[in-house]
Order: C-alpha cells, then sequence, then structure tokens
C-alpha cells in the first residue's frame, strides 16, 4: 500500500492515466483529501465506485494514528502521532482570533542538540517524508475547534532545511490551490541557521517567511546553547541573511528565546542590536524560555524582559514579545514525546 499523499496532482493524474482512467479525476481526489479532509475513500461520492474501490486496494490517505492528546486552557492542543514504523511525533494546533496556526515537525528527533530544547534529548531517529508531513497538517485540519486551519509553522520538532526536498514539496502541497490552499505568506520555516538551506530556499518561487532561531548575538553564547553555530557562525549566518533580503525582499523573523541567567541581559541586548541594525527587514520575536527541568532551562523574570524589549525598541529594532501558549500542557518541542519515550 502507498500512501496516496506522496503524489502531486501531475503524479495522480499520471497514474491515473496509467490505469486508463481520465485524469480529472485526480482533482476530484485532492478535494476530498485536502479540502475537505475525508480518510475513506469509499465516503468520496462522485467518484465511480470501481475507482473507489482500486484506490482503496493501492493506497491509504492517513499514515498516523493519535497517541495522545493534550489540551490547554487557552485551547492549544497539542498531539502526539504513531507513524507506521512506530516513531513518534508530535504536532500542535495554536488557535487566536480568527485563525488558527498548526506547528509540525520535520524529523523524528533532532541531530542539532540545542542546549534549551527537548527534542534532542532522545538523538535523531530520521526525516519525515512528504506523506508524512502532510499527515500531520490533514490530521490538524480535520481537527481544528471553531476556525479553520490558516497558518502552517515548521516549528515542532526536527531541522526543516536538514530535510530540504521533502520539507519544501510538502509546502507545495500546503500551498496548492487544488489541496490545502493556504497564502505561502501563511507558511513559516523556521530554522536554526543551517546556511546552505537559506541559500536555497531565497531561490526558490515561493513567497514563504523565514523564522531564525537567534538565540545569541555573540558567538560564544549561541555555540553554547547551538552547537551548530560552531559550522556556521554568527558573521556568516548574519551575511547570508543580508543576501537573502537583497534577493527576495522578504522579512527575517529572528526568533530569541530569553534564559535567565544565559541571555537576558542588557548588555546581550546590545549585542543583539549591533548584529541586526543593517538588516533593511528583520523582526526580531522574544519568546520567554518554556521552562525543561531536565534542561535547567528557566525564563527570566518580567522585569528583566521588559528591559530587554525595551533596550530593542528603543534602538529602532522591530520587536515582538510571544505571547506564551499551552505552558500547562508542556507545548515547547519535543516536551510530549519526551515524557512518552522516559516511560
Ligand atoms: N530546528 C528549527 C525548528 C524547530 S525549533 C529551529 O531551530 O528553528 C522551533 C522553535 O522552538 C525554535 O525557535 C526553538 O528555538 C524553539 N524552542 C525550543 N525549545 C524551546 C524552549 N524550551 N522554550 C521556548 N522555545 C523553544
Amino acid at each position: 500500500m502507498q500512501d496516496i499523499k506522496e503524489l502531486g496532482l501531475k503524479e495522480l493524474e499520471d497514474k491515473l492515466q496509467s490505469l486508463g482512467l481520465p485524469k480529472y479525476h485526480a482533482r476530484q481526489i485532492f478535494k476530498w483529501i485536502y479540502q475537505k479532509g475525508a480518510l475513506d475513500f469509499n465516503n468520496m461520492s462522485d467518484l465511480p465506485a470501481a475507482l473507489r474501490k482500486k484506490l482503496a486496494g493501492e493506497f491509504y490517505i492517513l499514515g498516523l494514528e493519535l497517541a495522545d492528546l493534550q489540551r490547554s486552557s487557552d485551547g492549544t492542543t497539542k498531539f502526539l502521532f504513531e507513524l507506521k514504523d512506530k516513531n513518534l511525533i508530535e504536532a500542535v494546533n495554536i488557535p487566536a482570533a480568527r485563525r488558527v496556526t498548526g506547528c509540525i515537525s520535520s524529523q523524528v528527533g533532532c541531530k542539532f542538540s540545542c542546549q534549551f530544547c527537548a527534542s534532542s534529548l532522545k538523538g535523531f531517529k530520521r526525516n519525515l517524508t512528504v506523506g508524512e508531513i502532510l499527515d500531520e497538517a490533514l490530521y490538524l485540519k480535520n481537527n481544528t475547534q471553531q476556525a479553520e486551519l490558516t497558518h502552517i509553522v515548521f516549528m515542532g520538532t526536527g531541522e526543516p532545511l536538514d530535510n530540504y526536498e521533502d520539507v519544501l514539496k510538502s509546502i507545495r502541497m500546503i500551498n496548492s490551490p487544488y489541496a490545502f490552499n493556504i497564502g505561502a505568506r501563511r507558511i513559516t520555516i523556521s530554522t536554526s541557521g543551517i546556511i546552505p538551506g537559506i541559500k536555497k530556499l531565497a531561490g526558490e518561487d515561493l513567497q514563504i517567511e523565514l523564522s531564525i532561531s537567534l538565540h545569541a548575538a555573540d558567538d560564544k553564547t549561541r555555540s553554547q546553547l547551538m552547537p551548530v553555530n560552531k559550522r556556521y557562525p554568527l558573521e556568516a549566518l548574519i551575511k547570508c541573511c543580508h543576501e537573502y533580503i537583497a534577493k527576495t525582499n522578504r522579512q527575517i523573523t529572528f526568533e530569541y528565546i530569553l534564559i535567565k541567567g544565559v541571555n537576558s541581559s542588557l548588555p546581550s541586548a546590545q549585542n543583539l542590536v549591533k548584529l541586526l541594525k543593517d538588516l533593511r527587514l528583520a523582526k526580531v520575536n522574544l519568546i520567554p524560555a518554556n521552562p525543561i527541568t531536565a534542561l535547567k532551562i528557566i525564563p527570566p523574570s518580567k522585569a528583566e524582559i521588559g528591559a530587554f524589549k525595551e533596550c530593542l525598541f528603543k534602538s529602532g529594532i522591530n520587536v515582538t514579545l510571544r505571547q506564551e501558549r499551552g505552558q500547562d500542557i508542556q507545548a515547547a518541542c519535543g516536551q510530549l514525546r519526551l515524557r512518552y519515550e522516559n516511560k
């Protein structure tokens, strides 16, 4: 049995034609799966019965199963999924006024070992396939409450630019008017700063959003927090950001987790201003660290967070403070999966 979501529209059309069937059924099938959320070929009532049967014999639609679910008092819902090979991944629905953001994983585990992140604690297992990434999006779309799924962010487990081809293919499906039809500007890739991936992304004909997990503005602190900085240090990363902005004319969001005693002092804020001040289209998103006991990560006081933000703001940096969501359900990366794998 094959995952039908591994096939793009053209591939499905070709497949139907090879079976001696008209290719327009492909668009009908896409609509059923990606827009109406059908999980069973038998329910695709405008398809000939023989085709439904044939499809059901060759393909499956959803490859994952729900292993656990946690709903926060703020509506944020975290899903733990079991894949066909029994690996576990996480995805989260985050509702806000008239929007729902789906946060999805790109890999099983992570190889980048960021010191504040629970995703690496059990190491890296493998990349997710296009079908598995779309499984997450489909499940999230079918399980929102109140509003529709409007945004997708690759901020779950894994490094999307380390699984470049499959992530990009899945983004094209999420964006396609025949599939999920979510606007490119509502799709965000978040990266730890993989320079070759950012360069490649700048050449794609896709207006997607780019976030870079910065978390420190000096190489010493950043290399301690994020070992990937030794391979792609700040000077090269910021140079690459200049090139990205010049080529795409698109803004880059820099994510900055504030961790008590590590990167939240005023001198750290001043370093950040120096690093980013010449970037034409940049924004900083401050995130009070989600506490992870196993990693001794705790957020600074409200006063310290306020002073950090004020310093950036006064220096003319476009800065926002991310509202913390789902804290009561351990919605930070990798935390739910970790609880299970430690059992
Ligand atoms: N590998 C990619 C995407 C996954 S991480 C990246 O590095 O961007 C998605 C976001 O969650 C990143 O900004 C990451 O730094 C953040 N994150 C991880 N652990 C966190 C924690 N304990 N508290 C707050 N944010 C965290």
